[in-house]
């Protein structure tokens, strides 16, 4: 982005004044005792929570510069003039149509009617079944969840699956819990689903009873619902059946009629994720009164609807989700809403815009490069590894070997050629485009898998593994400052993409990506030694993260972000191994600091952030990552490496009595 940040980043340890107000490090906090304080607190001190964020921070501020590029794509694409590409005109008039509020008040409820006299039509469960249908073929997700996977222990193929879904609310916590909190965050869900149906025309009566009845049904499939952490398991969530099974197992459900109506290619076998989920649902479903179904459906067709209805859907929308749940002041402006809609609807048309605007290929060449040198390391630290035998070290080498790299954005874009795109009509183009990413994934069913797939685009700042797929992936979106830059130090892109390259690949080896072999295949290819061994250190980890605390009294959840922080402990320590390696044990400093120091540093800073509490308190139940804080000192209190490089002493913060470490 620009050169401030580097320049705030090398500046040296005593170097107080001069430049404080640049600068990201706070020179007041010992590193030893709150690294995280010290790389980041200036930054969080300069860097307030901005009214339309629950959360500011490195990945927020690149993607916030991603979005004024993307921007300046749509706003440019939207020029009606003659000779528009197809492209242009696509992404073009899909921003247009999304911005023009004039249109969508004028409209009003009169996109959704046709599909709320359907649901207000129901009579039955046939008539039931059928809308469940219809909803899920426009992405709308309830009840469960119907699609195309790869088969987790026949990664080469695709089949049909069935997963526990259609809860409102984050978590089944939510609707479980009894405490004070829980039971008001109930209370403001009825109040703000009763708002919703009135919104739609419903008398405040009707509207507070059906807001009543979504409530009751959502708590019945949260009940029924796997909790997070068992999730986390592939062999807790891997059932085959044949269709026959599954009508054994939820026989109050027609099957054959839902099947039939999905569109989906013939099959007869399926993975059902969560048995009791679906065994249970079906016996509670079928009790379950017409005018439920009409208020649970009713309420998941207004709450998706809400961006293309007249604006009080959506300000409801906001308050109760954003600000409330989450702690947002003001909703971001219609023109950034606008351009994510876009990336939602018609990813990889903008991402081929983007690509070309923002990463050459001197920038792919180098990240390539980086990827090479962690490859490398991660494999000199699996053949140093003191407690795995020869047997298992050989076999995560060769998965290793097998890990698929992807950098900038995926070999082949998807073709939109078939899908419409119409500069009036905001609603149906976000519903066509919803139907026609669920055909596209639904006709997949019965074929041979496609792993070149990505499951982000392009301008995202994130990175992924895909275990079924051994692949990494880094969008050009994360491929920039502070991650990144082809010009600066190269201590500090081992430091920022380097250890997201490190994170990745370790999720190959984490608890869950451990389980699958080099080809994507569900199989255990650990001794059991190295299993129990391995299991252990892994304890370490969950309990080290049991004990911070996310806000109030609310603690994380080590074995929710076990794979989170197993990967970024492993991530580190192997980009510090691609350094040390790349300097050959030169140690030249820049303004202060050592190639390890300024590695570090580089690290924490791209996790400096600001967070409202109600959004932590939030992601502590569902996000599977830690805060930055912990996501910092987590790691580097395991490590001897980082004590070294900034003298720490036994006893500091920073210095853990009970140093964990698994890879
Ligand atoms: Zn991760």
């Amino acid at each position: 982005m620009n050169s401030r940040f580097l320049f705030a980043l090398i500046a040296p340890l005593w170097a107080c004044c001069a430049f404080a107000q640049q600068k990201t490090v706070d020179p007041t906090v010992d590193p030893c005792v709150n690294f995280y304080q010290y790389a980041c607190g200036n930054w969080m001190a300069k860097n307030p929570l901005p009214s339309d964020r629950s959360r500011w921070g490195r990945f927020t501020e690149l993607s916030d510069h991603n979005e004024k590029v993307l921007l300046d794509i749509v706003q440019g694409a939207a020029v009606v003039r003659e000779q528009r590409s197809p492209l242009d005109q696509k992404i073009g008039d899909a921003f247009a149509a999304c911005m023009d509020t004039n249109t969508i008040n004028q409209r009003g409820m009169a996109p959704v009617k046709a599909e709320l006299d359907r649901i207000s039509a129901m009579q039955n469960m046939p008539d039931v079944v059928a809308e469940l249908v219809r909803l899920h073929r426009v992405g709308i997700g309830v009840l469960f969840n119907f699609g195309a996977r790869a088969d987790a222990k026949d990664s080469n193929r695709t089949i049909a699956g069935l997963a526990q879904g259609g809860l409102s609310l984050p978590d089944r916590e939510y609707y479980l819990k009894t405490d004070a909190k829980s039971v008001e965050i109930r209370q403001r869900f009825v109040a703000h689903m009763t708002k919703m149906f009135q919104l739609a025309g419903d008398s405040t009566e009707n509207a507070a009873q059906a807001a009543r009845m979504v409530l009751e049904m959502e708590t019945i499939l949260a009940k029924a619902s796997m909790d997070r952490v068992s999730m986390r398991d592939p062999n807790k969530t891997y059932h085959m059946m044949s269709r026959q099974e599954v009508a054994q197992l939820a026989p109050n459900f027609a099957w054959d009629q839902y099947f039939q109506a999905t569109g989906a290619p013939a099959f007869q076998t399926l993975n059902v994720s969560q048995p009791d989920y679906i065994k249970q649902i079906a016996v509670d479903q079928a009790n379950s009164s017409i005018e439920s179904w009409r208020a649970y459906f009713g309420y998941h067709l207004l709450r998706q609807s809400a961006p293309a209805l007249p604006e009080g859907f959506e300000n409801e929308a906001f308050d109760f989700w954003s600000r409330y749940l989450s702690g947002k002041k003001e909703q971001r402006p219609r023109s950034a809403r606008c351009v994510a809609a876009v990336d939602r609807q018609l990813g990889d048309l903008l991402g081929q815009k983007y690509i070309e605007l923002t990463f050459g290929a001197d920038a792919k060449k180098q990240i390539t490069q980086l990827v090479d040198a962690l490859e490398k390391a991660m494999a000199e630290d699996i053949r140093t590894l003191p407690w795995m035998t020869e047997e298992t070290k050989k076999a995560a080498l060769a998965k290793l070997k097998a890990i698929t790299n992807n950098v900038g954005s995926p070999k082949t874009w998807r073709d939109y050629d078939k899908l419409t795109v119409a500069r009036d009509d905001y609603f149906g183009n976000a519903t066509r485009a919803a139907q026609w990413a669920y055909n596209q994934r639904i006709e997949k069913i019965g074929k041979p898998t496609d792993k070149t797939e990505w499951g982000m685009t392009t301008p995202t700042v994130n990175a992924f593994y895909s275990p079924q797929n051994n692949s990494i992936n880094f969008p050009a979106g994360i491929l920039h400052t502070p991650f990144f830059d082809p010009r600066r130090d190269m201590a500090l892109n081992y430091g920022g993409a380097g250890a997201v390259i490190g994170h990745e690949m370790t999720h190959g080896f984490d608890d869950q990506g451990r389980k699958f072999d080099g080809d994507g295949n569900l199989r255990d290819w650990w001794t059991a030694t190295d299993g129990a061994e391995f299991d252990k250190r892994a304890a370490c980890i969950a309990n080290e993260y049991s004990g911070f605390t996310a806000v109030d009294d609310v603690k994380l959840n080590g074995r929710l972000t076990l794979g989170e922080n197993t990967a970024d402990n492993g991530g580190l320590r192997i980009a510090l191994m691609a350094l040390q390696d790349t300097l050959q044990g030169k140690a030249e400093k820049v303004d202060g600091f050592t190639p390890e120091q300024r590695l570090f540093l580089g690290f924490a800073q791209i996790w400096c952030e600001t967070t409202a509490p109600q959004e932590i308190r939030a992601r502590a139940m569902t996000d599977p990552h830690s805060p930055g804080r912990y996501r910092v000192n987590g790691t580097v209190q395991n490590m001897p490496e980082f004590q070294k490089a900034f003298s720490c002493k036994a006893g500091q913060p920073m210095v853990s009595q009970n140093a964990c470490r698994v890879w």
